[in-house]
């Protein structure tokens, strides 16, 4: 079905028109997660051929100095710190291609499995654990034999080895440290996930972190708020929208690629107009809540 949706708004120049009107003065944030090499090759290059692509940090530069960016400004963001990533390396050292990567802190390094890829009888409670309170979502995860500590026998996350080689290559941010869904968290939680993985970060991996990634582009008010006093200079979400240098910097807009499989597929997310289509048709259940745990 979303085949057909790909292609016709392909085939049709919506797309097109898309891409060279709506997004000329825009500066679009897409998001990828657990993309192999040949796919990445394909997806950079076709983003390259089409758009600038340009590092987070000079979108932040620009709205600080009020410069103005080229047009049809494209910022790449990968989210959860996927071991996958690292095969991207040689791709982003080739390509030149300025990407960022959100890591769960205490994930990252560890042989801790992400919750939602543990295994697969969790697949199909997915969207319903979403939806409950966090303390109730890691009880009923241990039906399962998971627990976010526990370290297993594969690895499911980048490793502290890996993440030091792609350092010179690639701007990487916080993704909180273990991806629970923020506005079910309760105050002592959230702070813990929105400020320790800054402070992990920093200290065990010797990055600048200045960007937070909101896990399941959930988010409150409270959220935001304890990510500026964090110290963080932005919070990237997965609302549908572009972004400007007068963008809210703590709900900044993303397009959800989720590492397309071929060019058309790419075209037409990477435009927004699937998603901006897609979202007008049918409200998606994450992104901003009004209130929290
Ligand atoms: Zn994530």
């Amino acid at each position: 079905m979303s085949n057909i949706a790909y292609m016709a708004l392909r085939w049709s120049g919506v797309a097109w028109v898309w891409r060279e009107a709506v997004q000329r003065r825009k500066v679009t944030f897409l998001l990828f997660h657990d993309m192999d090499a040949t796919d990445a090759e394909r997806n950079f290059g076709y983003l390259k051929r089409h758009y600038n692509i340009i590092g987070l940090n000079d979108y932040l530069d620009a709205v600080k100095d009020g410069k103005r960016l080229p047009n049809k400004a494209v910022v790449i963001t990968f989210d959860d710190g996927h071991t996958s990533n690292y095969t991207l390396l040689p791709v982003i050292k080739q390509m030149q291609i300025p990407v960022t990567i959100f890591l769960c802190s205490s994930i990252v390094g560890t042989h801790r499995h992400f919750w939602f890829r543990h295994n697969t009888e969790i697949k199909p409670q997915i969207e319903a654990l979403k939806k409950i309170a966090n303390g109730r979502r890691l009880e009923t995860l241990r039906q399962y034999d998971f627990s976010q500590e526990q370290e297993y026998g594969d690895t499911q996350a980048l490793s502290k080895e890996q993440i030091e080689k792609m350092i010179p290559w690639v701007n990487f941010q916080s993704h909180t440290c273990f991806h629970p869904i923020l506005p079910q968290c309760n105050d002592t939680a959230a702070e813990k996930e929105i400020i320790g993985s800054k402070r992990q970060l920093e200290e065990v991996f010797g990055l600048t972190v200045n960007a937070l990634s909101y896990p399941n582009g959930d988010y409150s008010t409270r959220d935001i708020s304890l990510t500026q006093a964090a110290g963080y200079e932005c919070g990237i979400t997965v609302d549908s929208g572009y972004n400007n240098l007068k963008s809210n910097l703590f709900r900044l807009k993303r397009f959800s690629v989720n590492d397309a499989k071929n060019t058309t597929e790419l075209m037409v997310k990477a435009s927004g107009c699937y998603a901006l289509l897609k979202h007008w048709l049918h409200k998606p259940s994450y992104g901003f809540k009004a209130s929290h745990e």
